[in-house]
């Protein structure tokens, strides 16, 4: 250490645990993984030792594939104790989709924030057939290829109860301020925002160990998107206001322990990163908005790259996102284009 700023982030583990095994990271500290069968291929989960049992952070998809590699760690890495906890960091599928089954067949404690909660429990009752109208408008509004829409209106609509077992009633909630203790550490917990609303990450008092969710992560910028749920929305200013916020409790010595990619360290750098990312990415979008576009046309200046169909959805989202937060900010007007998708256009 020469005291001096970092100027890469480090990486203490190059390889990440066999499915079915788990890497120590600290004393009572495993890591292990569940794979995903997207395009990002895999979750990261934790077990804290809490002596007479194991808290869980996290938990990936439900699938055959997640429970046998689950049945693979309680009997190796894990055995001899049972699963007294799950704290669940947010409430997409990869991270709370085995929550339920934890619960109920393992008589887990779910700990998570109300918002997870409430929205995991909502979105698992929420079974549908065929996509919903409002979809249907949201995806048009954002300028969607006539072609892909077609495609997906044709297909049974993704259900989030596909990858998320049955949430039974009850939960505990933890909060913004609280402290947490798990695996023999005090854990300071400070809520995250934008990429999951009400998103909770841990910071341990008694060592550099933080656990970050996908709050924040090392080497992909985390998914910030709108939805048909909340069309409006600017989970942007949620996002930087979030990160700025948790910027101040970054230390260079830290470990951060992410949902997905490697642990790292570098925390101050990663934080200035994440934040300089999205507005780098808003001042080329404001140049690029001279003439109006739709979300859809917005891929280029946003991500500097081509993107796949694979990846389609998830970049639109996020492109919503940045032109419903220019829109927002006063920086762009919108108008509807002939083909319903909203078109944006610089304020001279
Ligand atoms: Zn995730």
């Amino acid at each position: 250490m020469d005291g001096g700023p970092t100027l890469t982030l480090r990486y203490p583990w190059d390889t990440p645990p066999e499915p079915g095994k788990a890497i120590e990271i600290a004393e009572g500290v495993l890591w292990m993984r569940l794979p995903l069968p997207m395009k990002l291929d895999h979750v990261n989960v934790y077990a804290l030792d809490d002596g007479d049992g194991w808290t869980v952070i996290d938990t990936g998809f439900d699938t055959g594939k997640s429970r046998d590699i689950w049945g693979a760690l309680l009997s190796g890495p894990l055995a001899g104790k049972p699963v007294r906890r799950v704290v669940v960091t947010h409430h997409h599928p990869d991270h709370i989709g085995l929550a339920g089954w934890f619960q109920t067949e393992h008589g887990a404690e779910l700990v998570t924030t109300r918002t997870a909660w409430l929205f995991a429990r909502m979105l698992t009752l929420d079974v549908q057939t065929a996509m919903p109208e409002e979809t249907r408008a949201y995806y048009q509004g954002a300028g969607m290829d006539p072609e892909l829409l077609a495609e997906r209106i044709a297909e049974r609509p993704f259900n989030y109860s596909d990858m998320v077992a049955p949430m039974p009633l009850g939960f505990t909630r933890v909060q913004q301020g609280d402290v947490i203790r798990m695996g023999g550490r005090d854990w300071d917990v400070h809520m995250g925002n934008g990429h999951a609303p009400e998103h909770a990450t841990f910071w341990s008092r008694d060592d550099n160990l933080v656990i970050s969710g996908d709050q924040i992560l090392s080497s992909i910028s985390p998914n910030i998107g709108v939805y048909a749920t909340e069309p409006q929305a600017d989970p942007l200013a949620d996002w930087l206001e979030a990160c700025e916020r948790l910027s101040h409790l970054a230390r260079p010595e830290q470990i951060a322990l992410g949902g997905h990619k490697l642990p790292f360290v570098g925390l101050p750098l990663r934080m200035r990163q994440l934040i300089e990312n999205h507005h780098s990415g808003l001042r080329r979008l404001l140049d690029y908005l001279d003439t109006p576009k739709s979300a859809s046309a917005c891929f280029a200046p946003l991500f500097k790259r081509t993107i796949g169909k694979g990846e389609y959805g998830l970049a639109l989202v996020e492109a919503v996102a940045h032109v419903n937060h220019l829109y927002h900010t006063g920086q762009v007007t919108r108008t509807r284009g002939e083909d319903g998708a909203w078109l944006y256009q610089r304020r001279e």
